[in-house]
C-alpha cells in the first residue's frame, strides 16, 4: 500500500491534512520537511509534509492526490518540524499556521527555494598596503581597499549597499586595476576563515567571566539570564560568545526587538567578523527576507540579527541563540500565532542541547523567578563598562506646584543648568502627539472616536484629531460639536505639547521629538539621532522610542514627566514595566566621565515600589515585586491562559465566552480558576465588540489539560461560529 502524506496547510484548523503522493512520485523518496502542493476545497495550496502514514484518518477512495512536491531537499529538518509541532501544541495553534509562520512570505506562496548566494568584492591581491598606496590620489578606491582589508574573504554587496557615498565606480575603477573582482558567495567557494578582529579595549572581569560561563556550556542545554546594566558591555559579550561559536563551526541566531535591530549594531558585528551577517526583520523587501532565510538554512551564513518572527527560522547547525533585551513585550507576538520568542528560543535551544542566553537590564518577573527556581544560570555585568558611573535619582513631589504644560519649576530649573553646562537633557513622555483628550470648557463634551472606546487624540502639528487604536482620523474641529462652543481645550500632555512648551521656555536651546510620527519617514530616525550624537541637539523628547537600544553619551539629564500613570494602572504588570521603563530611560544617560540625573515627577513621593526602586535599582524591585506576584497568585507564580472573543454585537461574544465557562467549569479541579467572562480592556475598538475569559492555574500541565480537551468541543459550538476568537498562552497584556 502506498503510504499516505500528512500535509499542514496553513488554514486555521488544529489538524494536518491526509493526501496520496502526487502520481510518479515514490512515497518512499520522500522525506518530511518539503512543500507539498495540494489540492483543497476548490483551490491549491502549499503545505508542508510534516511525515507519512500507513493509513489515513479517512476512507482511501476519498483521498486527493497532491499535485505536486516542491522540493528535493527538506526545507525544514526534523529538529526544525520537531520544534514547530511543540509550538503548535504549546500555544494550541493551528498547525499550519504556525508552519506557515516559519517561512518566509515567498516560500509560503511556492517560490524556488534556490538560494542565489552573494557577489562578493574580493581583493585580487595579497599586498593590500601598496594596493592603498597606489590608491592614494583615488580617496575613494583607498577607502574600498581598506574595507577590502577588513574583509579579506570579500565584502558582501549588502555590506556595500549600506556605504552612503558612489562606491561602484570605486569598484569599477579596482577592477580596471586589477586589484579586485567580483566572485559569487556559493557554497564552493564560502568563506573559511572567519578571523575576528578583537575590540581595542580588554574584557573586565564580570564580562571575562560571563563568557567562560557560556563557552563551558557549548554543545549542551544551559539557559542564561545575563544581567546588566545598560552600558555594562553586554553587547561585548554577545560579540565574544558569536566568535566561540563561529570557531567551532556553528552559526548564531541573535534576537532583537524590532526597533533595537540599528544599522549601528549591524555596523559592530559586520566590522567585527569576516564572514556575511543576515539580517531579519520586517522591514526587509519579501526577497531579501528570502535570501537570509535560505542562507541561514543552507549553512552559507553564519551570523543571523532578527527579530521575533526569526526564532523558527531553520538554522542548519545552531550553536546559540542569544536574545537581547528579553524583557521586552515586543517579543510576543499579539495577533495571529500569538507566540513568545523568548520561551521559543529557550525550548529550541532545549530540543537541540545548545546554550541561550537572555540579555536585559531590567529582566521579566518570569526570568527572575526562573533563575530563583534554578532553571536559569544567573551572570551579571553589574559596572558600566569602562567604568561610566550609574546615574543617580531624585524624586519631585510635585503636588501644590504649578507646573507648565506638566513641567514642574524644580525640572525646569534642572534643564536649564544642563543646557548651562552645554549637555543635553532627555524628556520623557509617555503619550505621543499634542494632547491625549480634546474637550469643550463650555459643556464637557469630549471627542470620543466612534469606533472605539476611546478619546480622539490631538495633534497639533497636522491639525488632526487621531484614534491611536484603529487609526480613524478628522481634521481638528472649532467648535464643540455638543453645544457650538468654541472653547475647546487639549487636556493632558503628549510629546508635541512639551517639545513647544520646551521651545518657548528656552528659546534658544535646539528641541527634537522622537515618536512614531516623528521617524515615521525612511531615515528620518537615523538623521535625528545623527544631530544627537553630533551634537547639534539640546533637548530631546520623547516616548518609550527614547529607551530602546540607543545611547546618548551626551545626556545628563533625563527627566520622566509622569511616572504615577504607570503605578496606577489595572494592570498587574503595569508596576514591572514602568520600573523597566525608568531603568531604560535612565540607563541612556551619561557615558564616562559624565554623570547623570534622572528626574522623576511624582504626586506619589511614598509610593513603597517606586522608593524600593530608587533606593535598591531594578533587582530590589523586582524582588518586591515578586514578593506581591506571589502573595496575589499572578504569573509567575500561577499560569494563565486568555479567551478572547470579539463580533459586531455586544452578545454573540458575550454568550460564546459563557458556554466556554460553562464547559470548563464542568469538567474542572478546585485547581482551574475560570475568571469571566469580562468585557476586554477595551471594550470596543475598531467597531467590534470584545470580551474576554481567563483561565488561570497554579498547575501548568492542568491549564494546558484542560484546554486541551476543551478546543475540539468549542470549535463545534453554534456560538463559535458568530464570533472571532483565540486563544493567548502566557498572555501578557489582560
Ligand atoms: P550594553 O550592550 O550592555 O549596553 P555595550 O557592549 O554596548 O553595552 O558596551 C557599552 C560601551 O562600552 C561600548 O562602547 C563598548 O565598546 C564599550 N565596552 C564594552 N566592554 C568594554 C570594556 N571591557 N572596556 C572598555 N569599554 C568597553
Ligand atoms: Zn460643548
Ligand atoms: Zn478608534
Amino acid at each position: 500500500m502506498t503510504k499516505i502524506l500528512k500535509v499542514a496547510v496553513s488554514v486555521p484548523l488544529r489538524r494536518l491534512f491526509d493526501y496520496v503522493p502526487p502520481a510518479g512520485t515514490d512515497a518512499a523518496d520522500l522525506k518530511p520537511g518539503v512543500r507539498v502542493e495540494v489540492p483543497f476545497g476548490r483551490r491549491r495550496k502549499f503545505g508542508m509534509l510534516m511525515g507519512l502514514a500507513d493509513e489515513p484518518e479517512v476512507d482511501r477512495g476519498r483521498l486527493k492526490e497532491a499535485s505536486a512536491i516542491l522540493d528535493s531537499e527538506p526545507l525544514l529538518s526534523p529538529d526544525d518540524l520537531r520544534l514547530l509541532s511543540w509550538a503548535s501544541r504549546y500555544y494550541h495553534h493551528p498547525i499550519g499556521e504556525v508552519v506557515a509562520a516559519a517561512l518566509t512570505v515567498l516560500l509560503r506562496k511556492g517560490s524556488a527555494a534556490e538560494w542565489a548566494g552573494e557577489r562578493l568584492l574580493r581583493p585580487s591581491t595579497e599586498d593590500l598596503a601598496s594596493a592603498e598606496q597606489a590608491c592614494a590620489r583615488a580617496p575613494r578606491q583607498a577607502a574600498l581597499i581598506r574595507l577590502l582589508r577588513e574583509h579579506p574573504n570579500g565584502v558582501p554587496h549588502s555590506r556595500l549597499g549600506e556605504l552612503d557615498w558612489d562606491w561602484r565606480s570605486a569598484a569599477e575603477g579596482l577592477i580596471r586595476k586589477g586589484l579586485a573582482s567580483w566572485c559569487e558567495n556559493r557554497e564552493a567557494d564560502a568563506p573559511a576563515c572567519h578571523s575576528a578582529v578583537s575590540p581595542p579595549f580588554t574584557l573586565n572581569p564580570d564580562q571575562q567571566e560571563a563568557i567562560a560561563a557560556v563557552r563551558a556550556a557549548l554543545g549542551a542545554y544551559t539557559a542564561f539570564l545575563l544581567e546588566g546594566v545598560t552600558g555594562s558591555g553586554k553587547t561585548e559579550v554577545y560579540l565574544q560568545l558569536t566568535q566561540e561559536v563561529l570557531a567551532r563551526g556553528g552559526q548564531i541566531m541573535i534576537l532583537l526587538p524590532e526597533i533595537n535591530l540599528t544599522p549601528q549594531l549591524q555596523a559592530r558585528f559586520r566590522s567585527r567578523f569576516s564572514v556575511p551577517v543576515a539580517i531579519f526583520h520586517s522591514g526587509l523587501t519579501e526577497a531579501e527576507r528570502r535570501r537570509s532565510w535560505l542562507g541561514m538554512q543552507r549553512g552559507e551564513v553564519s551570523i543571523l540579527l532578527g527579530t521575533r518572527s526569526a526564532v523558527f527560522m531553520p538554522v542548519k547547525s545552531l550553536g546559540m541563540i542569544i536574545l537581547d533585551e528579553e524583557h521586552d513585550t515586543s517579543f510576543k507576538q499579539q495577533d495571529g500565532f500569538r507566540f513568545s520568542a523568548r520561551d521559543v528560543a529557550v525550548m529550541r535551544a532545549r530540543l537541540l542541547d545548545i546554550p541561550v542566553v537572555l540579555g536585559s537590564a531590567t529582566p521579566s518577573l518570569e526570568s527572575v523567578y526562573n533563575v530563583s527556581q534554578g532553571r536559569y544560570r544567573h551572570l551579571r555585568l553589574p559596572h558600566r563598562a569602562g567604568g561610566a558611573a550609574q546615574p543617580g535619582f531624585r524624586l519631585l513631589d510635585i503636588r501644590g506646584h504649578r507646573l507648565r504644560e506638566g513641567l514642574s519649576p524644580a525640572l525646569i530649573a534642572y534643564i536649564a543648568e544642563t543646557l548651562a553646562r552645554g549637555e543635553q537633557a532627555l524628556l520623557f513622555v509617555n503619550r505621543r502627539g499634542f494632547a491625549p483628550t480634546l474637550t469643550c470648557h463650555a459643556c464637557g463634551w469630549v471627542a470620543r472616536c466612534r469606533r472605539c472606546d476611546a478619546n480622539l487624540v490631538v495633534h497639533a502639528g497636522d491639525h488632526r484629531l487621531r484614534c491611536h487604536h484603529c487609526g480613524f482620523e478628522q481634521s481638528l474641529v472649532g467648535s464643540c460639536s455638543g453645544c457650538g462652543s468654541e472653547d475647546l481645550r487639549p487636556l493632558g500632555l503628549g510629546t508635541e505639547r512639551v517639545e513647544k512648551a520646551l521651545g518657548e521656555i528656552f528659546p534658544g536651546a535646539r528641541a527634537v521629538r522622537i515618536d512614531r510620527d516623528s521617524t515615521r519617514r525612511k531615515g528620518r530616525l537615523e538623521a535625528l539621532l545623527n544631530d544627537i550624537h553630533e551634537g547639534r541637539v539640546d533637548i530631546l523628547i520623547g516616548t518609550q522610542m527614547l529607551a530602546k537600544g540607543h545611547h546618548f553619551p551626551r545626556v545628563t539629564l533625563v527627566g520622566i514627566t509622569d511616572v504615577d500613570s504607570g503605578l496606577y494602572s489595572t494592570d498587574f504588570r503595569s508596576g514591572e514595566r514602568t520600573a523597566q521603563l525608568v531603568t531604560q530611560v535612565a540607563g541612556r544617560a551619561g557615558r564616562e566621565e559624565r554623570m547623570g540625573t534622572v528626574v522623576l515627577q511624582t504626586r506619589h513621593p511614598g509610593h513603597p515600589l517606586l522608593h524600593v526602586l530608587i533606593r535598591e535599582g531594578y533587582s530590589g524591585f523586582a524582588k518586591a515585586c515578586s514578593e506581591e506576584r506571589r502573595a496575589a497568585l499572578l504569573p509567575p507564580f500561577a499560569y494563565q491562559a486568555l479567551w478572547r472573543a470579539e463580533a459586531s454585537d455586544i452578545e454573540a461574544p458575550r454568550r460564546f465566552l459563557e458556554r466556554v465557562a460553562n464547559l470548563a467549569n464542568q469538567r474542572t479541579s478546585r485547581d482551574l480558576q475560570v475568571l469571566g467572562p469580562v468585557p476586554a480592556p477595551m471594550a470596543r475598538r475598531a467597531g467590534r465588540q470584545r470580551y474576554q475569559l481567563l483561565f488561570q492555574s497554579g498547575l501548568r500541565n492542568l491549564l494546558h489539560g484542560n484546554i486541551e480537551a476543551l478546543l475540539p468541543r468549542i470549535s463545534e459550538l453554534d456560538e463559535a461560529k458568530r464570533v472571532r476568537w483565540s486563544i493567548d498562552i502566557d498572555p501578557i497584556d489582560l
